[in-house]
Order: structure tokens, then C-alpha cells, then sequence
């Protein structure tokens, strides 16, 4: 098994870049937004309390998402790999996915960590929001959700960084271009199928 995680703030392109990596090396997208998403499309009571933090730009909480998570993988045991999306988001997260890989003998083995200067993620979110029609790409959310970035969740890059897996991709380049550079880091392990 080849398990990735797509790393890096909203707007750097995470989504996109997953669907290319899906297409060309098979791997098994499990992205955290799109499962929270469906939840609350749902209404399950999982979903009608993620987006009371949601709404707000907040995370949703650890337990929550790591149960998730943990389902999601299972369901899919006999994948190629995974590559996680918006995942893990706290260390907490970091910490309870190394464990559920090692229970089931596999492990993350690259982060990719796209880097994308912050006005061109603010205006790439909000003419998002524009089209997407999800509510947490207005103006006043899209700040929100940057600024529990930086205070959760850019610190699991160092997590990643001290166990030596962590590699930055410069995301500021076309789709194409910024896929190409994500390629040549993932074909170093894995080969497209
Ligand atoms: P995303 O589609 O990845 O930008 O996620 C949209 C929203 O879902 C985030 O702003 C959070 O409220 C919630 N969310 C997604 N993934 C996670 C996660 N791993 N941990 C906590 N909250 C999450």
C-alpha cells in the first residue's frame, strides 16, 4: 500500500490535484470536507453538529473526524493506497492516523505540502464561492478558516518534517504544472497503475 497525504491551507488546490493523483495512480480518495459535506446533505445528527462548526470556519472536533475516518478505511482494505485530503488537520489527527495505519500493518509514506502565497488563496476561494455554492467560501468564513489554519493545522507539517516525510511543492503554478511537480515526487515510491 502507497498512502499520501495532499497537504496545505484552503485554496491550495488539494481537492484538484486529488482528483488528478486519483485518475493516474488509482489510489483511494478519502477527502474529510467532501464526508462532512454528505453529512450534512444528509442531515445525520453527525452532520447537523459538524455544521454548526463548519458555518463558522472552525474544525469540526478530532473524535468526530478521526471516527470518520477510521470507517472509510476499512470499508476500503483492499485499495492500492490512500490519499488523504484535508486530513489530518491537528496533530491529534496526525498522531490517531499513525496509529490506525500501524494497526493495519501500512503507513503514511509521503506528504506532499502545496504552497500557495495567501492573497492568491483568499481570491482563489472566494470566486470558488462564487460557483460552489458552499457557505463557507464568503469573504468573512474564507478568513476564518485561514486563521485556524495557521493556528491548528500548520503544525502538523512539522509533525511530518521530524519523521522525514515531509516534501514542498510550490502551488502558486498552473493545474497542470502544479500536477506535473506532485508526479514527479509520488513516481519516486509509486508508479502510475
Ligand atoms: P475542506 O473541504 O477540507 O476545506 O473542509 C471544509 C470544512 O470541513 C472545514 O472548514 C472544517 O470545518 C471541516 N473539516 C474538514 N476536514 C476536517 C478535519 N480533518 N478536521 C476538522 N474539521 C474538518
Amino acid at each position: 500500500m502507497f498512502n499520501l497525504v495532499l497537504f496545505g491551507p484552503p485554496g491550495s488546490g488539494k481537492g484538484t490535484q486529488s482528483e488528478n493523483i486519483v485518475s493516474i495512480y488509482k489510489l483511494e480518495h478519502i477527502s474529510t470536507g467532501d464526508l462532512l459535506r454528505n453529512e450534512v446533505k444528509n442531515q445525520t445528527p453527525l452532520g447537523v453538529e459538524a455544521k454548526k462548526y463548519m458555518d463558522q470556519g472552525l474544525l469540526v472536533p478530532d473524535e468526530v473526524v478521526i471516527g470518520m475516518i477510521s470507517s472509510k478505511i476499512d470499508e476500503n482494505a483492499d485499495a492500492r493506497g490512500f490519499i488523504f485530503d484535508g486530513f489530518p488537520r491537528t496533530e491529534a489527527q496526525a498522531e490517531a492516523l499513525d496509529k490506525l495505519l500501524e494497526f493495519k500493518n501500512t503507513k503514511i509514506n509521503l506528504v506532499l505540502s502545496l504552497i500557495v502565497s495567501e492573497p492568491d488563496l483568499i481570491n482563489r476561494l472566494i470566486s470558488r464561492g462564487e460557483t460552489s455554492g458552499r457557505s463557507d467560501d464568503t469573504e468573512e468564513v474564507v478568513i476564518k478558516r485561514i486563521k485556524e489554519y495557521h493556528s491548528k493545522t500548520a503544525p502538523v507539517a512539522n509533525y511530518y518534517k521530524e519523521h522525514g516525510k515531509l516534501e514542498d511543492v510550490n502551488g502558486n503554478h498552473s493545474i497542470n504544472e502544479t500536477f506535473k511537480l506532485l508526479s514527479n515526487q509520488i513516481n519516486k515510491y509509486l508508479l502510475p497503475a
